[in-house]
């Protein structure tokens, strides 16, 4: 499996439940959204309301389901989850709903992969805590209106425009989730290399977090391998020249880059004279699905300005160019 894949992999279930925090104030970096949702906390807990419905929206691994989790442990409440993908019936998501308490966040992940019909179900859910059913069919059918408990809505998803916009508009909160400066990750893979028990160099921790793609999950990941090589060596504590060896061992470049990313570059240098080219065409070129490339790949390389999005398609910049060793072609 890719090694710096932003997304979720099975390796990572079990120890990210163990290195979530569990408090703004544990949560480290994105200052913009945590002071934001402090205020809409706060302000919430003083009326004795449940905070307003949020939607939490940015690349993955950048820490939405931990900021949802932490939302409903600052707000004292029950921290429910489900995904978009794993609701199917509308049904299914009435059930879900029915069985809340008062204040709970429910978080969706993924929210822009629910069924039309079963986004439906939402609107009246989160604007008047209502689910309205019909009961039996043809001429018979009629609908019957069901009071809900009022709770917090936490949607996350990779970007908010995927959302429909009768869905957005129902959020009084929304948070976008940036990648994380150099510095931030550093703090997260010392608070990680804490909790599993072991000492890092600062120059290593500063390694692994400028090559993290400035996403947590991928630090954490990172620093897992790192940690695993550095311990069959014998070290009493984690090295920077193990750190580096190891990146490279995992065919991680300075940059953060992997083949994939590699792949994608060259791919628009090559194949395209460096582009433009539109994505469903590069991602054929490349072997890769046009969504995950959207979602995955494109937002660092377009953040570091590997590439550029043009009306015409996808650029490489001189950048990437330079990066590759190649030699930048005359405008
Ligand atoms: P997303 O839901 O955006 O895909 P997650 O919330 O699952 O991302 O975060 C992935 C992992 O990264 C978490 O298990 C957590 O350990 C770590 N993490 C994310 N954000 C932070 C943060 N601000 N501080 C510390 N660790 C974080």
């Amino acid at each position: 499996e890719r090694m710096i894949s932003s997304e979720l992999q099975e390796v990572d279930t079990s120890i990210e439940l163990s290195l979530r925090p569990s408090t703004l104030a544990q949560y480290i970096g994105q200052h913009k959204a945590k002071e934001n949702l402090a205020i809409f906390i706060e302000a919430a807990r003083l009326r004795h309301e449940p905070l307003d419905h949020v939607l939490l929206y940015g690349p993955p691994g950048l820490g939405k389901t931990t900021m949802a989790s932490i939302i409903a442990n600052e707000m004292g409440v029950q921290f429910r989850t489900t995904s978009g993908p794993a609701i199917e019936r509308a049904g299914d998501l009435a059930a879900i709903l029915s069985s809340l308490e008062a204040g709970d966040v429910l978080f969706i992940d993924e929210i822009h992969r629910l069924p039309r019909s079963v986004e439906e179900i939402l609107y009246p859910a989160m604007e008047d805590f209502c689910l309205d059913i019909v009961i039996g069919n043809g001429s018979s059918a009629r609908s019957v209106r069901l009071d809900l408990p009022p709770f917090t809505l936490v949607g996350a998803t990779t970007r908010a425009g995927l959302l429909t916009a009768p869905l957005r508009d129902r959020f009084g909160v929304l948070s976008r989730l940036e990648f994380y400066e150099t510095n931030d990750l550093c703090e997260i893979v010392e608070r990680t290399a804490t909790i599993f028990e072991v000492t890092i160099e600062k120059q290593a921790a500063v390694e692994i977090a400028r090559r993290s793609r400035g996403t947590p999950r991928i630090a954490n990941r990172l620093l897992k391998r790192v940690r695993d090589i550095s311990q069959v060596r014998g070290e009493t504590e984690i090295t920077l020249e193990t750190t580096k060896e190891a990146l490279k061992m995992l065919q991680v470049d300075q940059s953060g880059l992997d083949h994939i990313d590699h792949k994608l570059l060259k791919g628009i240098i090559d194949a395209f004279q460096g582009g433009p080219v539109g994505l469903d065409t590069l991602a054929a070129t490349i072997g890769e699905e046009s969504q995950t490339i959207e979602d995955v790949y494109e937002p660092f390389l377009l953040q570091m300005g590997f590439i550029q999005r043009t009306p015409r398609g996808r650029l490489a910049t001189a950048k990437a160019y330079q990066h590759l060793n190649r030699e930048v072609p005359n405008s």
